[in-house]
């Protein structure tokens, strides 16, 4: 029997989800991605050791098409490194207080060009470009009718909503009413960047803060440095808090940092050289969802738990989902056994994610050393590394195997007693 899988989303979730399922015969899996193509907004990320491992075990293709299509900071992709963090401002100032995401073959990568390298891995004629989806409706049977803008519908015996931060699938699952249903952005977060050529780059900072990914933290904004395109540019970015809706998305001066390392005030020159509206963006996450699931529906990614950026975790996230529902439908032979997987799947996944999005909160605020009971001055700045490292451990050095095994585990067990069920 033949299981119609739709993937709405085309992005990193639904991508890396579509690679998985490929491998399993009884499913027919197509994927519904709203543009026609995708376009650079400008997005840089570098993925942790989770999300290489999450990659390896959806297809280790997954991996490759990441490191081919990356920057290396590494010549050796079997030498670690990771993002540092480092006090930019005050008595501490240069002190690396945590290192996050510690991998093998350390990549950054633009966004566009991860997604490139995975459409690569998915045959073309199972991605259809230009679907948005608009509206979703479930049959007493099961089967899920996805309605689009340009008015076309598809039927599939599932639903994956891969669909980003703003899902239709989620607002679906929840309803729209729902005060979790939207993203939310409670803090007034916002990022101003630019990306600029390297030589640029490298001739106006000093090399102290080059050739890995720095944060740099302070009360006035958090600074990023992410080089894409095989090094070639750089991607600079400030993170702020507004105090009101007006000043979201206003550039700052070089004066709000001059109390800080002398190339943050720098890295803002080279962001007003390069000013670019596209560049600045307000910054949303999810309140806490719920449920993942409902029936054949489900969501996954950003769709399900967009988290802030600040602990560089939500596209690694989202692959972890993608790893835990490929193990589960391994197992699904049949269309009756689908809401059982994604029922799995949201008890595996939705604690795990849910609290990433909770670290990432609060890691924004103590990159603004607004610190709220994580640390206090006088316990010294080991004790602060020492805080770090816990945030660092959780999202890094997850067993993937294991939260694959109990997923099955768990899923086995319904379906075994639905099929006992059935034969008593
Ligand atoms: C500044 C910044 C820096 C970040 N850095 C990192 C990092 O270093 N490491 C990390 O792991 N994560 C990082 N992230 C987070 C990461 O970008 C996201 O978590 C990741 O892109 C989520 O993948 P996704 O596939 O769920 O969603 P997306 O990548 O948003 O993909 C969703 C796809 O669905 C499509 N879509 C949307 N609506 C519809 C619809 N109605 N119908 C059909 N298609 C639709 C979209 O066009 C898109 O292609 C960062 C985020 C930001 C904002």
């Amino acid at each position: 029997m033949t299981i119609r899988v739709a993937i709405a989303g085309g992005g990193i979730a639904g991508l890396c989800l579509a690679r998985g399922l490929l491998q399993y015969p009884q499913f027919d899996v197509q994927v519904y991605e709203q543009v026609q193509q995708h376009k650079d907004k400008g997005g840089a990320l570098a993925l942790h050791a989770n999300a290489i491992g999450a990659m390896v075990i959806l297809d280790p293709a997954l991996k490759q098409a990441y490191f081919r299509k990356a920057n290396s900071m590494l010549e050796d992709d079997e030498e670690e490194m990771a993002t540092q963090v480092i006090m930019g401002e005050g008595k501490h100032t240069g002190e690396v207080i945590a290192s996050l995401g510690r991998a093998k073959g350390r990549k950054t990568v633009a966004r566009v060009d991860l997604i490139a390298g995975y459409q690569d891995l998915v045959p073309e004629e199972i991605v259809h470009m230009g679907k948005r989806l608009e509206r979703i409706e479930e049959k007493e049977d099961g089967e899920v009718v996805l309605a689009f803008c340009d008015g076309s519908m598809a039927t599939a015996d599932c639903l994956i909503g891969a669909d980003g931060i703003h899902s239709v699938t989620r607002q679906h699952l929840l309803g729209t009413n729902h005060p979790a249903a939207l993203p939310v952005n409670h803090e007034k977060w916002y990022r101003v960047g630019a990306k600029l050529p390297m030589e640029v780059v490298e001739k106006t900072l000093s090399p102290e803060f080059l050739g890995f990914v720095p944060i740099i933290c302070g009360p006035n904004g958090s600074f990023n440095m992410t080089p894409i395109r095989y090094g070639k540019v750089m991607n600079i970015g400030v993170f702020k808090k507004a105090k009101c809706d007006e000043e979201i998305g206003l550039v700052p001066s070089p004066e709000d940092f001059v109390d800080y390392h002398p190339d943050c005030a720098k890295m803002i020159e080279l962001i007003r050289s390069a000013y670019n509206q596209d560049q600045v963006w307000a910054i949303y996450d999810h309140d806490h969802a719920p449920f993942f699931d409902k029936g054949n529906v489900v969501m996954i990614g950003d769709a399900a738990h967009a988290t802030l950026p600040f602990i560089g975790n939500g596209a690694a996230q989202a692959i972890e989902d993608g790893a835990v529902l490929h193990a589960l439908f391994a197992h699904v032979t049949r269309k009756s056994q689908i809401s059982a997987a994604f029922a799995t799947f949201d008890e595996t996944r939705r604690p795990r994610a849910l609290r990433v999005v909770d670290l990432s909160r609060k890691a924004g605020l103590i990159y603004l050393y607004e610190f709220d009971g994580f640390w206090k001055e006088e316990d010294g700045v080991e004790a602060l590394k020492e805080n770090w490292k816990k945030i660092g451990s959780f999202t890094n050095d997850v067993d993937l195997a294991t939260q694959n095994k109990l997923a099955v585990s768990a899923f086995k067990r319904i379906i075994s007693k639905e099929i006992n069920g059935a034969d008593e």
